[in-house]
């Protein structure tokens, strides 16, 4: 993609005139080659209460849109109004017009208290597992409400590459001494496949994020392994769950319920550009896992999730029709879309 460096610059360049449109005063020279991130006064500095950082904000401009970071909370509203403002002039599919006043402070880690629920949805004696439908009304999460709930702030001017680096940063809070596998479903089985597997850290040391590597599996394999085959696999700290049949409304019902119900400690939800939205959970002990198994068969979740190496997507990689064809002549009809963190539990 010789392309990139070039598409890079203009979109700073635009984010830049968008800042710009909104009178926020740059304080020094940008350069647009340059770092992503840039000293600015922050345009509700009136508001401060207290006078630390001489009003100084922080704009960040390389990503989707401009986004404005400041460090008081006193301008956090107004900011958020001039976040989505600007991420809706930079067409940002992701951003939505503000409404109402939000209730998440960046910064801060938001527990989620499960209510008490009516015994209905309490395990035990339960004669059959709840319907579907069932859980889509009593436990709706919109995607913004899942925005909300995300214990890391994903803002709307997030760049791709940050969303990559954050789920390789997933795998490394797990401490586990193993590889990681990135690749294409083909790029496993061969010696020279080595080259997909690696450290955590080796994967977060590349210079630049891979886009077109759009599949990775919830499990690490042993320092050597050239195959996602399942002897390789020395631990799978992640169970991911997914179903094709279900709308993005249903699945996330679905997941709160998991996570607020049955207490699985969600990590991750990641959309994967295409019909389904992927749930990364920590690993249930087997006892646990046993339980719910019968559940997830009645809900009609896909079998292949007990497999430790199965593919799943990569969060701020590119999905495309065709990984062999990076060509700029074929882009418009090959790219389907990004695959983005809708939510993270790091
Ligand atoms: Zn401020």
């Amino acid at each position: 993609m010789k392309n990139n460096t070039l598409k890079s610059f203009q979109r700073k360049e635009r984010n830049l005139r968008i800042l710009r449109d909104r009178k926020v005063e740059v304080l020094g020279t940008i350069k647009l080659g340059g770092g992503d991130a840039h000293v600015v006064r922050c345009p509700f500095e009136y508001l401060h209460t207290s006078p630390s950082n001489f009003g100084e904000a922080t704009a960040f401009f390389s990503g989707r849109t401009p986004w404005i970071s400041c460090f008081h909370d006193s301008c956090r509203e107004s900011l958020a109004k001039l976040n989505r403002s600007m991420a809706l002039a930079a067409g940002n599919p992701l951003a939505k017009p503000w409404t109402k006043r939000s209730t998440y402070s960046p910064g801060s880690v938001v527990s989620t208290v499960p209510k008490l629920f009516s015994s209905k949805f309490e395990s035990g004696d339960m004669a059959k597992f709840p319907e579907i439908q069932e859980i889509v009304r009593e436990f709706p999460w919109s995607k913004e409400q899942v925005a909300l709930d995300s214990p890391i702030f994903l803002s709307p001017g997030r760049s791709f590459d940050e969303d990559w680096v954050d789920h390789l940063r997933l795998f490394h809070s797990t401490g586990i001494d193993g590889e990681v596998w990135l690749g294409r479903q083909r790029d496993s089985g061969w010696p020279s496949k080595s080259i997909h597997f690696r450290h955590p850290a080796d994967w977060l040391s590349e210079a630049e994020p891979i886009p077109y590597l759009p599949l990775t599996t919830p499990a690490f394999f042993a320092a050597g392994s050239y195959s996602r085959s399942n002897r390789n696999v020395i631990a799978r700290p992640f169970l991911v769950i997914e179903h094709d049949r279900l709308g993005h409304k249903e699945s996330l019902a679905l997941y709160r319920y998991l996570r607020e119900v049955k207490q699985l400690n969600l990590r991750a939800i990641i959309d994967t550009a295409g019909k389904s939205l992927h749930a990364w959970f920590d690993q249930p002990s087997p006892t646990h896992l046993q339980e719910l198994q019968p559940l997830l068969d009645a809900w009609g979740f896909d079998g292949q999730m007990k497999a430790a190496s199965q593919p799943c997507r990569m969060a701020g990689a590119i999905r495309l029709k065709d990984y062999d064809d990076l060509t700029d002549e074929h882009w418009e009809d090959n790219f389907v879309g990004w695959q983005h963190l809708l939510f993270l539990n790091l």
